[in-house]
């Protein structure tokens, strides 16, 4: 039996986007930026879908730029900070952030703008004290970025607290939704972050499309891309008009489903990881000790390397992951878990285990009976004789 568990790498496109998008490519595929009506009709078309995807995060339909995902719309945001800042203040980021963030901030750090990263403790959170304390050590600081929900661990960060950290320090925050969004819930304007990222293939919705979701007041930024005035002379490019259509209807299934998808979700994590307790392997579950999205479960499985078990799984047709799914292909172990000093011999044994929709009850037993062997027989050739 095929079995994908791998939902926060990517999920299936959802019947009713598909066919919304369908019908958007028929009938409104004019350049939302031409005057005449098949124009006026493709900008109709993302006006509304703007309208549903704010309406996911609760802020101004005015706040959201599309872009081509959340790698773009964090590129966007501490490249766009980093210049509008002009070199001034420096950059904080979150430890274990996915590698848009990191690697954007090292790429910084190289032409200059100062950077730090915020340590995070053995659950992988980002306590609101680590964060005032490096604050006050790199002062001035002028953005922190702290992801809500980590991608390999599910842990969620406090980001009410931390940005009332950021209020009290004049600092704003930006926080890569990405793997939030339909999973908790979203509230801009309670939140008080300045800035979130967002993707619409990991709510069901196409890959390649996403957006910032910005207040400008909050959080002034030079935009990345120049050329026409796209989104408001935000974002230069034809905007994917389709794409954005379907981003839209995704994010308006992510919000009705949200609450009831996530009570269903956590009580089948709940029977996966009891499920490996009772399977008698030696198993760690990872940021255990934090609140973690409802779907997701990562976990050590010491003496058997996580790359091995991947092949070996896939070789009965199940899908996860070693980490994250960008980081995969390389044998590194993945920075998110050395970041909550996970040794990197353990980390090297973790798997990442993401439930979806389609995921059922009798997926979740399937998968901890055939883990049990797979990964059994692994630990049990490493084990010392
Ligand atoms: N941030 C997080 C937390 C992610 O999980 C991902 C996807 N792996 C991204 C950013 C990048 O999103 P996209 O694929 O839309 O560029």
């Amino acid at each position: 039996m095929a079995l994908y568990l791998d939902y926060n790498a990517t999920t299936p496109l959802d019947s009713e986007v598909a066919e919304t998008m369908a019908r958007c490519s028929e009938a409104q595929w004019g350049n939302p930026h031409s005057l005449h009506a098949w124009g006026r009709r493709a900008r109709a078309a993302v006006e509304d879908a703007r309208e549903q995807v704010a309406d996911l995060v609760g802020c101004d339909r005015r706040w959201i730029t599309f872009t081509s995902g959340a790698t773009e719309a964090n590129n966007t945001v501490l490249q766009g900070w980093a210049v509008a800042d002009g070199g001034q203040n420096a950059l904080l980021v979150g430890g274990g952030e996915h590698p848009s963030v990191r690697e954007t901030a090292r790429a910084l750090g190289e032409r200059g703008v100062r950077t730090a990263e915020i340590p995070v403790d053995g659950n992988g959170v980002v306590t609101p004290e680590a964060l005032a304390e490096t604050l006050a050590t790199q002062a001035p600081v002028g953005l922190v970025s702290v992801m809500m929900a980590n991608n390999e661990t599910g842990a969620v960060q406090p980001v009410h607290e931390l940005a009332a950290v950021c209020a009290e320090h004049g600092v704003a925050l930006h926080s890569d939704a990405v793997q939030a969004a339909g999973r908790l819930p979203l509230d801009m304007a309670r939140s008080g972050v300045a800035a979130m990222s967002l993707s619409a293939h990991k709510i069901y919705g196409p890959q390649g499309v996403g957006a910032l979701v910005r207040d400008p007041e909050r959080l002034p930024i030079a935009p990345l891309l120049h050329g026409g005035g796209h989104e408001r002379g935000r974002r230069a490019g034809t905007e994917n008009v389709a794409g954005i259509v379907g981003f839209g209807v995704a994010a308006d299934q992510a919000r009705h489903q949200r609450g009831p998808e996530a009570r269903r979700l956590t009580a089948l994590r709940e029977r996966l990881e009891m499920g490996l307790a009772e399977s008698g392997l030696a198993v760690t579950i990872v940021a255990r000790g934090a609140e973690r999205l409802p779907n997701t479960t990562c976990l050590l499985l010491p003496g058997a390397e996580a790359e091995t078990l991947l092949m070996n799984l896939d070789l009965e047709d199940i899908a996860v992951s070693s980490g994250s799914a960008c980081a995969s292909g390389s044998l590194a172990p993945s920075e998110a878990l050395l970041a909550m000093g996970i040794p990197a011999e353990q980390a090297r044994s973790a798997l990442r285990v993401s439930l979806g929709r389609p995921t059922s009850g009798a997926d979740v037993d399937h998968f901890v009976q055939r883990l049990a062997v797979v990964a059994g027989r692994l630990q049990k050739r490493g084990a010392p004789a």
